[in-house]
């Protein structure tokens, strides 16, 4: 493994800034102030072939790894676009991957076309507000009928819902009684998004307003044989496929969210002059941003390292776990020193700190928390006992 970036990680890396940089802090700004899907931003990346730039050339793709997708997501989250910019375009680099490992041929020629173009967008419906992480105990139910499913239940936290044409949907088939493990009878679907039968409501949220959040009501959703995924019963494992990947891709995000409030810090802690000097010469200001400069290095190894091994078929569970729960502490960490270091102005909205360290949240929280991520750890690395 080289810490240098080769030709095409260089380029993708330089045609990310040449993107970002279309779009400005007030861009950003407004898109959270005003809840707007940052559809411009989309379109950029769209045009550019991007977002199908972890799938198949066949289908329009470019096949890049995920090293690269990394690079690409770090870039456009450091700009200044943080988790907005990052989960406008999130779903479509690893979202498709049961499709696209699972899906039948004619699947793949249908629907991923129109995700890497950009005509249609997608959402991921996993999340339910009775199960959690525990995902087993999910209750939206696939009912079969001739030719196809007819599908209840509800989703909370569907990210995009209000602007997807299309739903990659984990939905019960077999009866939990009648099942092995909790996550066995569960069936990945991917279908359109019917808004005669899918009712959607907005969760107001926190931060990353541009990037819509919701709780989604499904009623007699009818979902034909040809919009499952692979065999009925495994979606739990289809899914599996993208978990390290998705970890890793939010490790990267979050760390471009730490980069930028660290550059902002230090910037402000130059310039602004308090009692006749400098407000970074104060060991107290300074010493925070140079630990902040260390964890977020360190975090950059990890995701490097976490690809490194997802790019060359290693087993990445372990690192990529890891390089999630680093990267989104540290990036949490140094959006929390940007503010403390702006001061006030820290906690004005146009100095996009507060911005950052609200989106900063996020990778801690989803798609899995870091107490869970520990959990693993202890489990599956450490060989502790399971503690829950
Ligand atoms: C902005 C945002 C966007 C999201 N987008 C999507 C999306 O597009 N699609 C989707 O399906 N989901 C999405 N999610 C959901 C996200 O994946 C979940 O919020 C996350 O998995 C946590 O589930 P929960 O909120 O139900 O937490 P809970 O399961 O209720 O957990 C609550 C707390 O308890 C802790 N906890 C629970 N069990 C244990 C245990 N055994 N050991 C230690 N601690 C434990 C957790 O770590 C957490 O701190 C999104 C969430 C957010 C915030």
């Amino acid at each position: 493994m080289s810490f240098e970036l080769n030709d095409t990680q260089i380029s993708i890396v330089n045609s990310a800034k040449n993107i970002s940089e279309k779009f400005d802090d007030d861009y950003w700004l407004d898109c959270d102030l005003n809840s707007k899907f940052p559809q411009e931003f989309y379109e950029e990346v769209a045009s550019g072939g991007w977002l199908g730039m972890c799938m198949p050339e066949k289908f329009g793709g470019s096949n890049l790894g995920l090293r690269e997708a990394s690079l690409f997501m770090q870039t456009i989250s450091e700009s200044g676009g943080g988790m907005a910019a990052a989960s406008s375009i999130h779903i479509n680099i690893f979202g498709p991957h049961p499709i696209v490992i699972h899906g039948t041929q004619k699947q793949k020629e249908t629907w991923l076309p129109p995700l890497i173009t950009g005509k249609e967008k997608t959402c991921f419906g996993v999340t339910e507000p009775d199960s959690g992480l525990d995902t087993g105990r999910l209750k939206t139910k696939a009912r079969k009928v001739q030719g196809g499913y007819i599908i209840n239940g509800q989703k909370i936290w569907t990210s995009t819902a209000q602007v997807a044409n299309k739903i990659l949907l984990l939905a019960r088939t077999t009866d939990q009684s009648q099942t092995k493990k909790t996550v066995d009878g569960l069936t990945l679907f991917y279908t359109n998004f019917d808004r005669e039968k899918i009712e959607v409501r907005e969760i107001k949220k926190m931060g990353r307003a541009a990037v819509d959040s919701n709780q989604i009501f499904i009623d007699n959703l009818n979902v034909s044989d040809d919009d499952r995924i692979g065999e009925e019963g495994k979606g739990f494992r289809y899914l599996l496929d993208s978990l390290n990947p998705e970890r890793i891709l939010i490790a990267a995000e979050a760390l471009g969210i730490g980069k930028n409030a660290l550059k902002r810090a230090t910037k402000y802690a130059k310039e602004r002059i308090v009692f006749d000097r400098p407000i970074g010469k104060n060991q107290s200001i300074q010493h925070p941003l140079a630990e902040n400069w260390i964890e977020l290095e360190a975090a950059e190894l990890l995701v490097a390292k976490a690809s490194y091994q997802y790019d060359n078929g290693e087993n990445a569970g372990g690192l990529a776990n890891a390089a999630k729960y680093f990267a989104a502490e540290a990036a949490f960490k140094a959006a929390t020193q940007a503010v403390v270091t702006l001061g006030g102005m820290g906690y004005a909205k146009e100095y996009h700190v507060e911005r950052l360290l609200r989106e900063s949240f996020i990778p801690k929280l989803a798609p899995v928390s870091s107490q869970m991520i520990l959990n693993y750890i202890s489990e599956k690395i450490l060989g502790l006992p399971k503690s829950y």
